[in-house]
């Protein structure tokens, strides 16, 4: 009897010693896909349910109602939650306490706006690390932050989720039956696969729900030749940002019959060099403008000036290469429309004109000789 105690007592001990290190080292970091949320014992009303989680910004705080720092930070979340939830962001407060009692108490007296339930080994997945801790996820699902939630860079990570996801596609479209589809409707890698499902759906004769898979797919066709008249119009004054449009639409509904004519645009578009050569000064001009927002201002302005001498000093290092930038965008893609705002940007910066003049071949007189 006693050696089978030991026995099982030994077999607990391996399965504890396995599981707490496990979940150490199944903890997701940041970059890698977030695990799931598996929320069950929710304690505010009208909670999330699993599904209207998909393809949203997600904000998961794991707090508890005896931590100090954790019921200081209430207030800015409060406040974030007021800023960004009707921008489509879901706040989530997962509780460590061991009483959901406790935090019924707390909630009651608290002004807590955003969504509350317990943390049933939630946090296991998620890091080993103490509380207060935020973590973003972004509408991919993947794990784009985490911190203190008084980090200043908590809500500089929501904004860079919120501007990384993909448009709205479907807003205001009421799915029914098919509302588990959303997220793959609403384009990208499971889009074709979503939509073909949909149209089964709308041939079946005996389902009470193939008319509304029909409308459905209706929509869907009317809102992507929307986007391709867009495009299309588009094409004949910016070509390049015509051909971003495209791109999207190709990426997002690629195998669709309405789709076609923008993969045809698209194609047209990729083989033309003035396009390409557009979208080359572009991606510089981009790479421009993130240093020159990195430049710092100096002790009198409140902004970076380019007019300010101290402000140039202070970040000669950084402006030498936004110019080299510049000036490359002004002499290699002359002709694009990219260089004349390169140009611009570059006499405000240094008060002069760019020594290497752009040219265009006609009229350069540099080759006759007398
Ligand atoms: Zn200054």
């Amino acid at each position: 009897m006693k050696t089978m105690q030991l026995k099982t007592m030994l077999i607990l001990l391996t399965f504890v010693i396995f599981f707490t290190y496990n979940a150490c080292a199944a903890a997701t970091i940041v970059g890698q896909k977030a695990p799931r949320l598996n929320i069950t014992n929710w304690l505010t009303p009208d909670p999330p349910s699993g599904t209207s989680l998909q393809g949203r910004v997600l904000v998961v705080e794991f707090w508890a109602t005896w931590c100090k720092p954790c019921v200081q930070s209430i207030p800015h979340m409060v406040e974030l939650t007021n800023k960004y939830a009707d921008k489509g962001v879901i706040f989530i407060g997962l509780s460590r306490d061991k009483s959901a009692g406790d935090v019924r108490t707390f909630l009651k007296q608290s002004d807590i706006n955003y969504h509350i339930a317990m943390d049933t080994a939630i946090s296991d997945n998620f890091s080993c690390r103490g509380i207060p801790t935020a973590f973003v996820i972004d509408s991919s699902g993947k794990l784009v932050w985490q911190g203190h939630p008084m980090d200043w860079n908590f809500e500089t990570a929501i904004v860079a989720a919120l501007e990384a996801a993909p448009p709205p596609f479907l807003n205001g479209v009421e799915l029914g039956p098919f509302e588990d589809l959303r997220l793959q409707l609403s384009g990208g890698r499971d889009f074709l696969r979503a939509y073909r499902r949909l149209r089964i759906e709308s041939r079946r004769k005996d389902s009470p729900d193939s008319k509304i898979a029909a409308e459905i797919i209706e929509t869907i066709d009317a809102k992507i030749k929307e986007q391709i008249q867009q495009a299309d119009k588009l094409r004949e004054t910016d070509p390049a940002e015509a051909y971003t449009l495209y791109r999207r639409i190709v990426r997002n509904f690629r195998g669709v019959e309405v789709t076609r004519s923008a993969v045809t645009s698209h194609d047209e578009l990729r083989q033309d060099e003035k396009v390409q050569k557009e979208l080359a000064a572009i991606k510089d001009m981009e790479k421009a403008e993130k240093l020159l927002t990195q430049c710092s201002a100096c002790q009198t302005c409140t902004d970076f000036n380019p007019e300010c001498k101290d402000c140039i000093r202070l970040n000669n290092m950084t402006l030498a290469r936004v110019q080299r930038i510049l000036t490359n965008i002004c002499t290699k893609h002359n002709d694009t429309k990219t260089a004349n705002t390169a140009q611009q940007r570059l006499e405000k910066l240094t008060g002069k004109p760019p020594q290497d003049k752009p040219t265009t071949p006609s009229s350069s007189p540099a080759n006759t000789s007398s």
